[in-house]
């Protein structure tokens, strides 16, 4: 079988460097065209060393002449700035995108691999929350797959395999009643409003299942990641936000399920590590072996589920706004957390101001029913322009 020929995007982060396991594990299936970084330059050029792929493109161009140096001896191609990612996921020798790329720098690359034709392992969210219809648009267009990478999504894909296809009398596709997204609640959950006044950064880092990016790991805390979740699902799967309930499930083990119109409800469960969703969208349709340790009932006999509180944690409800006032919305929406959750980074807001940021920024935005990606990319610049000073 040829090796599928990856261009992994993000290489540096936690998806790509867990993404570069699957690959160091399973190279007799997978192989690094292209690694694209942001400004890591040093574990860039570690990571180039040892997969020897084609080209690798690092987004900050103040540190070019530090990883082309570093290339000198070998045949890998450096390449710097945003501009370099779209004709990288473009190239003909990449058969499938990692898209792990943090943010909204994530659309435009993720849009190009789209059109180029390129099956697109996703990662980034915020793709799908910021221009969703024009995404899965573009994707029917040009005949792509889109493989969720994030868990929760990646569950729900495994839960519908064989429930659509062929019959000698034509298409079937078993309807979806509701998708049940479950979220580990993060290290805030069952707190109240006045015990997580003052969270500190640190204690908002300390995710305790998963190990995480920081946004992701302060949009966990906050449930906008789940909020973005919702809108990604919508996108994914074609299913409205009003069938997809969201359940808080401490342990993260059941990553999410689907309830079909009979009232079945299918689940997909394991141990909680993203090695898993990433190396099943490399490797689909198939399943190839894992080292992951296997989840035992006797050891974890309690697996519980609670409503959200959706009073404490309102960037949930802020999501749920977001896709059902449509249109440029949810772009503002993820502006607006970005922004956010960088001035909480900094320490120049309070946990909580978040959400307030948000709804604030949502109820300011000039609407637009039908942006077209320059608007979007317009209204995110704008979002960012009012609040980034
Ligand atoms: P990280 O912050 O760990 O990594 C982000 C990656 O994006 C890094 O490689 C970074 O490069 C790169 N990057 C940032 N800005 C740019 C840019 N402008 N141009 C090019 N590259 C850039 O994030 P995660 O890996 O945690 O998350 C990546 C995506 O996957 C997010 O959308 C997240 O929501 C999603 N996701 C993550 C999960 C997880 O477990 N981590 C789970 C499910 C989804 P550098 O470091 O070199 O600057």
């Amino acid at each position: 079988m040829n090796k599928k020929r990856l261009a992994i995007l993000g290489s540096t982060g936690s998806i790509g460097t867990q993404t570069l396991n699957v690959v160091r594990r399973h190279s007799d299936l997978l192989e690094v065209e292209a690694l694209v970084a942001g400004s890591n330059a040093d574990l860039l050029i570690e990571q180039a060393l040892e997969f020897n792929p084609n080209m690798i493109v690092i987004a900050d161009k103040s540190q070019y002449s530090k990883v082309n140096e570093a290339m000198k001896a070998t045949d890998v191609k450096v390449f710097a700035g945003a501009e370099s990612i779209g004709p990288v996921v473009e190239m003909d020798s990449v058969d499938l995108v990692m898209a792990a790329i943090v943010g909204f720098a994530g659309l435009q690359p993720t849009l190009r691999a789209v059109q180029a034709g390129k099956t697109v392992a996703l990662a980034n969210k915020e793709t799908m929350v910021v221009a969703g219809d024009i995404v899965t648009a573009e994707a029917r267009r040009h005949g792509v797959a889109i493989l969720p990478v994030d868990s929760e999504h990646s569950a729900i894909f495994q839960t519908l395999q064989g429930e659509s296809g062929m019959q000698a009398d034509g298409l079937f596709i078993n309807k979806i009643d509701k998708i049940l997204l479950t979220a580990s609640g993060g290290p805030l959950f069952g707190r109240s409003r006045d015990e997580i006044q003052s969270v500190t950064l640190d204690e908002v880092l300390k995710h305790p299942n998963w190990k995480m990016g920081r946004k992701v790991t302060i949009d966990s805390a906050s449930l906008m990641n789940k909020g973005l979740e919702v809108i990604e699902a919508k996108w994914l799967f074609g299913v409205e936000a009003d069938r997809i309930e969201v359940l808080v499930h401490p342990q993260s083990i059941v990553h999410s399920m689907v309830q079909f119109e009979d009232g079945s409800i299918k689940a997909q469960l394991g141990t909680p590590t993203m090695e898993t969703p990433i190396q099943y969208a490399l490797s689909y349709p198939r399943r190839i072996e894992s080292h992951i340790p296997r989840f035992s009932f006797y050891d974890h006999p309690e697996l519980t589920f609670f409503r959200p509180d959706t009073d404490t944690f309102r960037c949930l409800p802020l999501a749920y706004e977001a896709i059902g006032r449509g249109g440029n919305i949810p772009c503002v929406m993820n502006a607006a957390n970005e922004v956010a959750v960088q001035r909480f980074i900094e320490g120049r807001i309070p946990f909580l101001a978040i959400a307030d940021f948000v709804a604030e920024a949502m109820a300011k935005a000039p609407y637009i029913a039908k942006p077209t990606i320059d608007d979007l990319l317009e209204s995110d610049k704008m979002t960012r322009q009012q609040y980034n000073n």
